[in-house]
């Protein structure tokens, strides 16, 4: 019989392999203090380490655009002044070497791990790496690496680092199977970017599995078979070939329109956070931009960035979109997003506190400063602003009139913008549901964003995994009050999209179209399967079975009954 396995799925498909197990050496700290004579030797180990890893990372062959990242924050954290100059104190207070870097590089992965944000909260796994690589350095001991598995290879770990990935066989290595890590995890960003099958948070996998076991992975299901029988066996390889199959049936109709077989077109957007994920949407067949979150351009920056920077971005996005449109969203930080060089006052309350348009009001300098770079960009191709977080009428007036303001600034300087720029609002307070007939008047559109509308409609925050299993999109009181929105818009003769992360749930994907929505906005790795399902399905016939499941008294029902 064979052993069954849950996992979660960072990384989707089927994979079938044979297991190697990739364990990382336990290494002891030298604990002993050392003598003032010895500082010196002590700091030009340190020195010496970090000379020879940044000398490692500049060398290294670099094959994706992930790797690319990792390389460039390990040379940055490298070079951090603040990083370096803890572990010379250190030394100089008379810890050795070894110590001195391993609690320096603890209390970093200490802060990390405390932020709300699980990208920030994942850097963890950046400063441990880089703790590691460098007490191996210190200590002289070869590291063993990922780069001689032989093919068809199925990699069991603890976790894996991003200097585990970057030395790793990419045409060998075809499923990962981790006791630890998160979603946002590097590990899983890497299986993400290769197409490679990957299960996170088994727990004790690497104590289950030996080297050698044939495995399955199947990440439709979370489930990781060891030792399949034949019929197991026979019956995957079937699946992996249908899959197979169904990409490229994707591949080819991913830059089609996606019109219902009644004759409704729906447009089938994606989330950026950056140039490089507009590529890869592009590639994925998105017709357009629904959401830019342009604070990832604020979280990666040292400063506020100036209007220059941001139109250079801006630009270039819509300039690559072409006809394409492109909604960027205004600065929506705060609650779990932090900026380096802002100090947030303390709140026990982030997500209900001073975020997104509320910071934005209190700080009309950084506010123009966004705005006018956007209408700046709305120049050279079909930009639509978004604004965050948004309760009342009286706040869309206000954003509004200090949108004006900055148009008739640039007007006064003579700089080209769209006089006609359309303003939509995102939908994802319970107030903005319930005030969503009088809030269209005084918008353009709609963008509903499920994720946090989620956590204010059933009071369960979005980021704690004691409570997860009730954070669910599917429970009727959320399905019914993006219903509610649709209405509303369509009522208004506008429309309603969805940036939140339920429009890239392709078992919704049905569902929602029933109801209404009109654009889906999702991760590029969703779009050609949203494409798919709306060219198969009928407008009339999807709105029927909408109205059936929402009629259902709980998210369990309703989930079992989804086709
Ligand atoms: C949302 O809340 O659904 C959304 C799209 O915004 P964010 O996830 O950035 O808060
Ligand atoms: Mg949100």
């Amino acid at each position: 019989m064979a052993l069954i396995k849950k996992g979660i799925a960072a990384s989707g498909g089927i994979a079938i392999g044979k297991a190697f197990l990739y364990e990382k050496q336990k290494i002891e700290i030298n604990q002993d203090e050392i003598k003032d004579t010895e500082i010196p030797k002590e700091i030009k180990k340190i020195d010496d380490a970090l000379a020879s890893y940044g000398d490692e990372l500049k060398t290294m062959e670099i094959d994706t655009e992930v790797q690319r990242q990792i390389t460039e924050a390990h040379l940055n954290m490298l070079d951090d002044p603040f990083l370096i100059d803890s572990i010379h104190e250190k030394i100089k207070d008379k810890m050795n070497a070894e110590k001195a870097l391993d609690e320096t590089i603890q209390s970093m992965v200490q802060m990390m791990s405390a932020l709300d944000d699980p990208y920030l909260k994942e850097r963890a796994t950046d400063y441990r790496d880089i703790g590691e690589r460098l007490l191996y350095k210190i200590k002289g001991i070869e590291v063993s690496d990922l780069s001689s598995v032989g093919p068809n290879t199925i990699v069991v770990s603890e976790e894996l680092t991003p200097s585990d990935t970057s030395t790793m066989n990419k045409d060998h290595v075809i499923g990962f199977l981790m006791d630890r890590g998160g979603k946002t995890a590097h590990v899983s960003i890497i299986a993400q970017t290769l197409g490679i099958p990957c299960l996170i948070a088994m727990k004790d996998i690497t104590s289950e599995i030996k080297n050698g076991d044939t495995v399955i992975i199947d990440t439709e299901n979370g489930d990781c078979y060891i030792h399949p029988e034949e019929d197991l066996l026979e019956d995957y390889k079937k699946r992996q070939q249908k899959l197979i199959e169904e990409e490229k049936h994707l591949e080819q109709i991913k830059n089609k329109k996606a019109i219902t077989k009644d004759g409704k077109k729906i447009e089938v957007a994606t989330n950026i956070g950056n140039i490089k994920d507009l590529e890869y949407g592009l590639e994925c067949g998105a017709d357009s931009v629904g959401l830019f979150r342009t604070e990832f351009l604020y979280m990666d920056s040292d400063h506020f960035p100036t209007e220059e920077e941001q139109l250079k971005v801006y630009q270039e996005a819509v300039e690559l979109l072409g006809d394409r449109g492109l909604i960027i969203r205004t600065l929506d930080i705060g609650g779990d997003k932090a900026l380096s060089y802002f100090e947030f006052p303390h709140e026990d309350n982030p997500f209900l506190g001073w975020r997104a348009i509320r910071i934005c009001f209190d700080k009309p300098e950084i506010f123009k400063t966004q705005l006018r770079a956007i209408l700046r960009a709305s120049a050279f191709g079909k930009i639509r602003i978004l604004l965050p977080m948004i309760i009342s009428v009286e706040e869309i007036k206000r954003a509004k009139a200090i949108i004006d303001e900055c148009k008739k600034e640039l007007k006064e300087e003579k700089i080209d913008f769209d006089e006609e720029i359309e303003i939509g609002i995102m939908v994802e307070t319970p107030a903005s549901v319930l005030m969503a007939e009088e809030l269209i008047q005084h918008c353009d559109y709609f963008s509903i964003g499920t994720n946090d509308l989620t956590q204010y409609f059933l009071a369960v925050d979005r980021g704690n995994q004691e409570i997860a299993e009730l954070y669910n999109t599917y429970h009727p009181a959320v399905l019914r009050a993006i219903k509610t929105t649709i209405d509303a818009s369509h009522k208004a003769g506008k429309w309603t999209g969805m940036c939140g992360g339920f429009a890239g749930e392709t078992k919704a994907t049905k569902l929602l179209l029933g109801l209404g929505l009109d654009e889906f906005s999702a991760p590029g790795a969703s779009v050609a399967k949203i494409k798919d399902i709306i060219l198969n399905s009928d407008q009339k016939e999807a709105k029927a079975y909408a109205e059936k499941l929402i009629a259902m008294e709980s998210a369990e029902e309703i989930q079992e009954n989804l086709e």
